[in-house]
């Protein structure tokens, strides 16, 4: 039986911190494949490298000083090598990425070489094998990942290997070059691996304790969620928790692994299982946890018998899909429906020409845009048969002296979204939190 370990951006940001890394490794023998990330910070106020790489990148297509950026990267690996007292030829392999990074002009490829030579370095580390995952991951023509394929391409790599070291975040989109997935992917690599290699557990060691309540930011520090379901760890990683990819449970789902959230820095903490049913009992918490995001506009629409007009939302959402912008939620009333949409996605004139198209498509009597507004989701199997809840959530958001701008409560039944104005964020996130965690 082979365990996977991903190890995420603290875990790998010095020489110290991947020692420790190695140990956790080298403590069980099950913890054959490794997929790790870019170096992250070492300190608040550090830069990631995948940052760093991001700004090199900006300077390639500006015709800037690449070097003076790279530099920083340069250093931040140089000292890794140093620190872990190995044999290994940084520079070479730093000066070919410098290269790699001016002639390929591509943003996928120069993000994604963090984790490539961080998986170079703990090959080293380790003596095991290094497997790079553009031979190995693959996405399809609509950039989506191309899960069989990428399976038994990495379960051909590792037939004959005992140790492996991949490197997470991008693998090889259809036409042969490096693509990345979205921000934090290196946790759908782990996954991936773990599906391919049908592993016991995907051991995703982070630095934090396990998932826990709601952001340790927000909230000095939250309880810990013993389990959790992959259903309820998708709500609240999609909105917000990133403590793991909302699009991690995927490749592991059909194939019931299990995941588990640890600690490089406190090894022996129990964390959190990320089942693929429920544990909840009558009795027991009514609500697993809280996540949110701030950033969004609601776009108000009205108009008198918008219930009798057939086919009016999807007239609207037609608009809506044309303009390629994403809607999050669509709650809807018997004269009134409101698109909620990331604000980011509507940025440039793509919000007058959004509002410019339902008009022309539907004809309402008002449309309104509200900005500023904050999702919070709250999230739990227990809610669906517990009464009262939404009561004590609403009652709690009120005596925090809070006005809800948004109420949607997701078909699952696992989840009760509101939306309130971003500077109320953290102080509703404190009134749910205390409310259900006392
Ligand atoms: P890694 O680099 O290991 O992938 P991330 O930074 O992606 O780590 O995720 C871990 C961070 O997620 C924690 O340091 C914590 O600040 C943040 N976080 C946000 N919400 C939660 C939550 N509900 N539980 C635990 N951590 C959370
Ligand atoms: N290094 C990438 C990022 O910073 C991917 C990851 O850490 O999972 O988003
Ligand atoms: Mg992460």
């Amino acid at each position: 039986m082979a365990k996977v370990c991903k190890f995420g951006g603290t875990s790998m940001a010095d020489g110290n911190v991947i020692k420790n890394v190695k140990n956790i490794i080298d403590a069980d023998s099950q913890r054959k494949f490794i997929v790790v990330s870019a170096p992250g910070k070492r300190y608040s106020g550090d830069v990631k490298v995948t940052d760093l790489l991001l700004k090199c990148h900006s300077e390639v297509m500006c015709g800037g000083n690449v070097k003076a950026v790279f530099a920083a990267v340069r250093a931040r690996f140089v000292s890794l090598v140093r620190e872990l007292n190995i044999v290994f030829d940084i520079n070479s392999v730093l000066d070919e990425t410098e290269a790699l990074i001016e002639s390929e002009r591509s943003e996928d490829f120069t993000a994604s070489r963090g984790e490539y030579l961080s998986a170079r370095i703990m090959s080293a580390v380790l003596g095991a094998s290094f497997i790079d995952a553009k031979d190995v991951i693959f996405f399809d023509e609509n950039g989506a990942l191309d899960g069989e394929k990428s399976y038994k391409a990495v379960a051909d790599a590792l037939k004959d290997c005992n140790r492996a070291v991949f490197p997470g975040f991008y693998g090889r989109g259809v036409d042969g070059r490096v693509k990345t997935f979205s921000r934090g992917g290196s946790d759908i690599s782990g996954a991936i691996v773990a599906r391919a290699v049908n592993a016991s557990l995907y051991e995703n060691w982070t630095d934090v304790s396990g998932f826990l309540a709601c952001d340790p930011r927000i909230v000095d520090s939250p309880k810990r969620i013993k389990t959790i379901s992959y259903k309820e760890l998708r709500e609240l990683s999609y909105m917000g928790a990133n403590v793991l990819h909302a699009d991690s449970i995927f490749p592991v789902r059909s194939a019931n692994i299990p995941i588990q959230i640890k600690n490089t820095f406190r090894p022996e903490d129990e964390g959190t299982s990320i089942l693929p049913i429920s544990r909840y009992k009558p009795g027991g918490s009514v609500v697993t946890g809280v996540a949110g995001k701030k950033n969004f506009s609601i776009i108000f629409i009205e108009k008198s018998l918008m219930n009798s007009e057939i086919g009016f939302m999807g007239k609207v959402l037609d608009v809506v899909a044309s303009a390629g912008v994403s809607v999050e939620h669509v709650p809807s009333g018997i004269d009134t429906m409101s698109l909620v949409v990331e604000s980011e996605g509507l940025c440039g004139d793509k919000l007058n020409k959004l509002i410019d198209g339902i008009k022309s498509a539907v004809n309402p009597d008002t449309v309104r845009v509200i900005e500023d507004i904050a999702l919070i989701a709250t999230v739990g199997h227990g809610m669906s048969s517990s009464v009262g809840t939404s009561a004590r959530l609403f009652c709690a958001i009120a005596a925090a002296d809070i006005n809800v701008k948004v109420i949607d409560q997701g078909s699952s039944e696992i989840n009760i979204i509101v939306g309130v104005d971003n500077q109320s964020y953290e102080k509703c996130i404190r009134a749910i939190y205390k409310e259900f965690f006392g």
